[in-house]
C-alpha cells in the first residue's frame, strides 16, 4: 500500500509503527455552525481511508476531535445571548447528523477540546520546562526557533518566515515567530484555571495533547485538508516533538478544495452550501459518492449538473444488484457451469484491479470506475439461465467493493402491508402471554424497518417514518 506523505512530498510503502494496527488522528470541526460541504470532504475522504485500512484487515483507532473553544463559538453564543456550551452542543448534533447521513463512522473517539484542557496544560508545562515555551503576562509562547525541525512539513524556511513576519508594536514575544499555547481570558471568555493566568488554550495545542491522550506520542497518520498544512500542522509537529521527544506521525496526508463552479466557496460569494443544504435537494450518499469520483489530493468541483450525473450514476449501480437480487429468486440452484467459473475469473481481476487504485494512495477515482466496468459486466452477462450460486457471487461482489467505499449498493427490501400485520399480530400474542421481551424484540424490529407502532384504544395503529 502506498501513500502520499505531505511531509516527505513522495509517496511510500505503508508501515505501521504496529503490525496489524493503524493510529490515526484527523482534525475535526470546530464547532459553531452547521458544516459545509468544504468540511464534509476530509470527513468522507479519511472515513474511506479507514473503511479500506479495515477491509485490509487493519484494526484503526481513529480519533477525531472537536473544537468546541474558538473565537467564532464565542462570538456566536453573544450574538445570540447563549452560552458557548448551548451552541457547540447544538452543533456537535448537528455534525453528528451530516456524518451518519454521508455514511461516516463515528471514530473510536471524538475528544471535545473544553474536556481535555488538564492535559493540554499538563503538556505546556512540560513545553517550559523543557526550554521550548515561556510565559510572558499570563500567555504562554511556545518558543519557536527552540525546534529545529520548524517547516519541514510545509517546506518553510524560517529565515524567509522571519523575514515576512508583522512585528507589531509592544509585541510582548521575544521572537514574531513564536505562536500562542495558552492565553488569559477577555470579558465574557470562558475560562480554566492555569498556573500562568486564568484562561484558554490556543488552537494548536490542542490537537497535539488529544492525539497524544487517546493514541500515544507516535501515530501512524495525521490527517486534514492542505489548508491545515501551515502554520497549524506545522505547529502541532513542533509542539508534539519538542515535549515527547520523538517523531509525531509518520504519514501526513491533506485533503484538496472543494470549489463550487470552478470558483472557492464563500459565503460572501454567495456561492456556499451547508451539507443540510445539500441534503434537502439529494440523498447524502450522493454527495458521499461524488466526493470520491475524484481523487483526494486533487481539486473538486461541485456542481448540480455534476451532482446530477453521480446520481443517475449511483442510479445504475443500485438498479444491477437490484435485478440480481431479483433474479436470485427465480434462478436454479445447481452447479456453476465451466462458463460461470471463467467470468467469475473476470468478477476476481476487476476486485483486484479495485484494490490496486485504492493501494495506490486511495485511488478512490479509479476505484470507483472498477465498479461501473463490474455493474456493465453484470449487467451484460448475467441472465436468468444462470445458477443462483453465481448470480449471488455477482451480486456479493458490487455490494462488497461499495461497501468499502461506504456507499449502499444493496436497497433494503420494505416490509409489505401483510408482513407489518403478521408482526404485530406476533407481538400482540406475545404480550397475552407475558412475554414482554419477545414483544419489545418485534416492535424494535418494525422500528429498523421504518414502521412505527402507537397503542390506541381502538389497538395497534403503525405508520411507515
Ligand atoms: P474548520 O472547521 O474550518 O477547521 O475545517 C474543518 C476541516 O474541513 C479541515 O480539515 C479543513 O481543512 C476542511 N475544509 C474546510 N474548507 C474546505 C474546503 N472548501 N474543501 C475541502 N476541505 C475543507
Ligand atoms: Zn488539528
Amino acid at each position: 500500500m502506498k501513500i502520499y506523505n505531505t511531509l516527505t512530498k513522495s509517496k511510500e510503502e505503508f508501515k505501521p509503527l504496529e503490525e496489524g494496527k493503524v493510529k490515526m488522528y484527523v482534525c475535526g470541526p470546530t464547532v459553531y455552525n452547521d458544516i459545509h460541504i468544504g468540511n464534509a470532504r476530509p470527513m468522507i475522504v479519511f472515513d474511506t481511508v479507514r473503511r479500506y485500512f479495515e477491509y485490509k484487515g487493519y484494526e484503526v483507532n481513529y480519533v477525531s476531535n472537536f473544537t468546541d473553544v474558538d473565537d467564532k463559538i464565542i462570538k456566536k453564543a453573544n450574538e445570540e445571548g447563549v452560552t458557548c456550551r448551548e451552541i457547540t452542543e447544538r452543533y456537535i448534533k448537528s455534525v453528528k447528523e451530516d456524518m451518519k447521513a454521508m455514511n461516516v463512522k463515528p471514530a473510536t473517539v471524538h475528544p471535545r477540546a473544553t474536556e481535555e484542557i488538564d492535559g493540554m496544560i499538563e503538556m505546556i508545562k512540560t513545553l517550559i520546562d523543557k526550554g521550548h515555551a515561556y510565559e510572558k503576562n499570563g500567555t504562554v509562547y511556545f518558543r519557536t526557533r527552540s525546534f529545529a525541525g520548524y517547516g519541514k512539513l510545509s517546506k518553510k524556511n524560517i529565515d524567509e518566515l522571519e523575514s515576512g513576519a508583522r512585528i507589531a508594536v509592544n509585541e510582548e514575544k521575544e521572537d514574531p515567530l513564536d505562536f500562542v499555547l495558552w492565553k488569559p481570558k477577555k470579558e465574557g471568555e470562558p475560562a480554566w484555571p492555569s498556573p500562568w493566568s486564568e484562561g484558554r488554550p490556543g488552537w494548536h495545542i490542542e490537537c497535539s495533547e488529544m492525539s497524544k491522550k487517546y493514541l500515544g506520542d507516535q501515530i501512524d497518520i495525521h490527517a486534514g485538508g492542505e489548508d491545515l498544512i501551515f502554520p497549524h500542522h506545522e505547529n502541532e509537529i513542533a509542539q508534539s516533538e519538542a515535549a515527547n521527544g520523538k517523531e509525531f506521525a509518520t504519514y501526513w496526508i491533506h485533503n484538496g478544495f472543494l470549489n463550487i463552479d470552478n470558483k472557492k466557496m464563500s459565503k460572501s460569494e454567495g456561492n456556499f452550501f451547508t451539507v443540510k443544504e445539500i441534503g434537502a435537494k439529494f440523498p447524502l450518499e450522493v454527495l458521499r459518492f461524488f466526493m470520491l469520483s475524484v481523487h483526494y489530493r486533487n481539486p473538486i468541483n461541485f456542481s448540480r449538473e455534476l451532482m446530477e450525473a453521480t446520481q443517475t450514476g449511483l442510479e445504475r449501480i443500485k438498479t444491477a444488484v437490484f435485478n440480481l437480487n431479483s433474479l436470485l429468486k427465480s434462478v436454479e440452484d445447481k452447479a456453476m457451469s465451466e462458463e460461470e467459473k471463467k467470468e467469475l475469473e473476470n468478477v476476481a481481476a476487476l476486485q483486484a484491479k479495485f484494490e490496486a487504485a485504492m493501494d495506490d494512495d486511495f485511488n478512490t477515482a479509479d476505484a470507483v470506475s472498477v465498479i461501473f466496468e463490474l455493474v456493465k459486466l453484470a449487467n451484460s452477462t448475467v441472465t436468468g439461465q444462470n445458477s443462483k450460486e453465481f448470480v449471488q457471487k455477482t451480486a456479493d461482489e458490487i455490494t462488497k467493493l461499495c461497501d468499502i467505499l461506504g456507499v449502499v449498493a444493496e436497497q433494503e427490501e420494505e416490509l409489505l402491508e401483510e408482513e407489518i400485520e403478521q408482526l404485530i399480530e406476533e407481538r400482540q400474542a406475545a404480550r397475552k402471554a407475558k412475554n414482554f421481551a419477545r414483544a419489545d424484540e418485534v416492535r424494535n424490529l418494525l422500528l429498523e424497518k421504518g414502521i412505527v407502532l402507537e397503542d390506541t384504544r381502538e389497538g395497534v395503529r403503525w405508520k411507515r417514518v
